[in-house]
């Protein structure tokens, strides 16, 4: 717990996590190591840099000597650092699998060859797979039907092996779908609020009617520290408990919060998978870890809306041109899921 090393710390939950815990009193040092892709921004990271706690190092988890020599300096590990948007790898599966699987898996090796005392590998609802009915346990099959998905319940089952065979104390959370300030404009939310505070259609798939389950990003965060803290290895936790909207719904919010009508919808064909519900049991986390939601959906998805409001420097330059967010880095998505 003391010098925690953190991997995709300037993405969106990466980033809030950091913040939160660079004001641990028992941590004594934060080194987040995140190669800056489309999705990261070091500038998501913002006030944790006044702390003398914050150590920021620019690399790739698949650079396995960078890795070995961070993982060394560290006592514990949580690890963000993925490809993250459903969409994307609807053509860049490959980047999926190397980064989310065996960018996992070069982690795993250094924290088995140095003894880390504690890994949290952070994962989603999404490995279970869609529910049309029913919700998931920690013990219920991972069915993931997009690759995304699919390279996380890979590296879940990776990540887990490594305690089974050598005894690295991880843990895996697994949580649905998180919002808040700081997300890329790639996701539903942040994408439909920008769009509708610019005037523009927001675009949706279907009918509008896929189930998500909408996390505020600081329960998420929360869950992920009583993981890294109480949470016993070998162990997955399923952090849900938000609140379940279908995609319409959460658009007549949405239009609500920006004081936009049903014309500025256009809806659109569905993607080209979608999986239509997905739903957790967040019991054991409850039981095991006194994890609970606390931020109000209304009140967290108002806040979130304004921060946009009041941050168009943060993604307006994404709007104009993603791919140009990086260099060298895959197509953007305009369409409008996790
Ligand atoms: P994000 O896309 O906002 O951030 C990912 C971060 O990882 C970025 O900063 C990026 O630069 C970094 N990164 C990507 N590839 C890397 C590599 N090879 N080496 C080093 N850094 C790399 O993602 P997010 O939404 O913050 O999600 C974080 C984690 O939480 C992911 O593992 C994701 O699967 C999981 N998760 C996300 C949600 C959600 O709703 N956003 C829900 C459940 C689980």
């Amino acid at each position: 717990m003391e010098h925690l090393l953190v991997t995709g710390g300037a993405g969106f939950i990466g980033s809030h996590f950091v913040k939160r815990m660079i004001h641990a009193a028992d941590v004594a040092s934060v080194t987040v190591l995140d190669a800056l892709t489309y999705a990261g921004h070091i500038e998501n990271l913002g006030t944790a840099f006044l702390s003398e706690k914050l150590a920021f190092v620019h690399g790739n988890i698949l650079d396995a000597e960078l890795v070995d020599d961070l993982v060394a300096k560290h006592t514990a590990i949580v690890h963000f650092a993925a490809e993250s948007h459903v969409d994307r790898s609807f053509f860049a599966a490959g980047a999926f699998l190397a980064t989310n699987v065996h960018g996992t898996q070069t982690l795993l090796d250094a924290a088995m060859r140095h003894g880390t005392q504690k890994f949290v590998h952070v994962s989603t609802d999404e490995v279970y797979g869609p529910l049309p009915e029913g919700t998931a346990t920690e013990e219920f099959p991972l069915r993931p039907s997009v690759p995304y998905a699919a390279s996380k319940a890979a590296s879940d089952l990776v990540a887990l092996s490594y305690f089974q065979t050598y005894g690295v104390p991880v843990c895996v959370t697994r949580s649905s779908n998180n919002y808040g300030p700081y997300q890329h404009p790639e996701k539903i939310i942040p994408l439909f609020v920008t769009r509708l505070l610019r005037g523009e259609q927001a675009t949706l798939h279907g009918r509008g009617e896929h189930v998500r389950n909408w996390l505020h990003v600081d329960d998420n965060c929360a869950g992920i520290e009583a993981a890294l803290r109480d949470g016993a290895p070998g162990e997955v936790y399923n952090l849900g408990g938000g609140t379940d909207l279908t995609s319409g719904e959460l658009t007549a919010h949405l239009l609500g919060i920006c004081g936009a009508t049903w014309d500025a919808v256009t809806y659109i064909p569905d993607r080209q998978a979608n999986d239509i519900r997905y739903s957790m049991d967040w019991s054991k986390a409850a039981a095991q870890l006194g994890y609970r939601p606390r931020r109000d959906f209304t009140d967290g998805l108002a806040q979130t809306a304004e921060w946009y409001r009041r941050n168009p420097d943060r993604w307006a330059p994404l709007m104009r041109n993603p791919t140009a967010a990086r260099p060298g880095r895959s197509r953007p998505s305009t369409s409008a899921g996790r």
